[in-house]
């Protein structure tokens, strides 16, 4: 498999009032060709806004890249011209009633865009719209098409939303917490459903999410970000068999165990630090167990392990 995006170094500045601060702050990582990575953290850890950046969104005047690079499919996109997105880059948001129109009909939303970048006909592009929400299982198509958004449930809507963001055949397909507002039911529904357009097209996809427990279910590998930054990035089996992160292992004890009902849940001791005045050092240590006096006084690399990367003070010296 090819690299079909590279990050590198990427750094977003906020300043807000007279508060500054940078969320991600200094975040490398790649995206295979055909490959589902996972990005998970919590409110605040700065994936949505590399996600942004990768769209060329950050939101301005408070929000500017302040340096890397985000190499796709070969070109740098904060140096082109025309940014790929809606064509070759897509993305799918939370909450679908924010990005579509609620007084144009879902038909005439979704073959604006197949007319307005192909070029195509209005009968040509109801046929493929039809054709798309056929494989996205929204029952009726050629009746739904004629249909406001404020008639579909939030499931149908999210598959409008994907159907929109599939409609060019996009290479990256960005999905920002795409199931976060969906009952348990649709939620697999959903999940099942990026599943199958990763097999069927091709399409590489970053799925965003604070919620591991959804991310395992699609993720080939997971990239784990805190406060900013990257802690952890591994293949997904490998990340619940052995957790490196200390905040990995929490996160990972944290999801409820089906089976064990009665069992209390474990949850992170401490709260998210703040951004605009970060703790020392690793950002964890105010909510690690395992924190060394190093840990406070410095800032760990990313360390190379079997394939895995972890930014912790533990893998000194047992790095490949
Ligand atoms: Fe904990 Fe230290 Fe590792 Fe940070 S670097 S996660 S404080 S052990």
């Amino acid at each position: 498999m090819n690299p079909l995006l590279t990050v590198e170094d990427l750094v977003v500045e906020f300043k807000i009032s007279k508060a500054k601060f940078r969320t991600p702050d200094g975040v490398s990582f790649t995206v295979m060709e055909n490959e589902c990575v996972g990005f998970v953290g919590e409110s605040g850890s700065g994936k949505s806004v590399t996600a942004l950046a990768i769209m060329g969104l950050v939101p301005k005047p408070q929000g500017r890249i302040l340096r890397g690079r985000i190499i796709f499919d070969g070109t740098d996109l904060l140096k082109v011209d025309e940014h790929p997105r809606g064509k070759k880059i897509s993305m799918v948001f939370q909450n679908p009633l924010n990005s579509l129109n609620p007084n144009m009909k879902i038909g005439k939303q979704l073959t604006e865009v197949l007319e307005e970048h192909y070029g195509i006909s209005h009968k040509q592009a109801i046929e493929k719209v039809v054709e798309i929400m056929k494989q996205l299982q929204i029952a009726d198509p050629e009746e739904m098409v004629k249909r406001y958004p404020f008639e579909y449930s939030g499931g149908m809507r999210q598959r409008v939303m994907i159907a929109m963001a599939m409609l060019c055949e996009p290479k990256l397909l960005i999905a920002d917490e795409p199931t976060t507002a969906l009952d348990v039911t649709i939620q697999a529904q959903i999940i099942q459903l990026f599943k199958q357009l990763k097999s069927q097209s091709k399409t590489s996809i970053l799925f965003i999410s604070h919620d591991l427990s959804v991310i395992s279910q699609i993720a080939d590998r997971i990239i784990v970000m805190y406060a900013g930054k990257i802690c952890e990035i591994s293949p997904m089996k490998e990340l619940f068999e052995k957790p490196l992160h200390p905040y990995t292992a929490g996160l990972i004890s944290s999801i409820p165990d089906m089976k064990e009902r009665k069992t209390r849940l474990k949850s992170i001791e401490g709260n998210v630090p703040s951004l605009i005045d970060p703790p020392s050092g690793c950002r964890f240590h105010p909510r690690c167990q395992q924190r060394m006096k190093k840990c406070v006084e410095s800032e760990p690399p990313l360390f190379s392990i079997k394939g895995r990367q972890v930014k912790c003070w533990l893998y000194e010296g047992v790095e490949d």
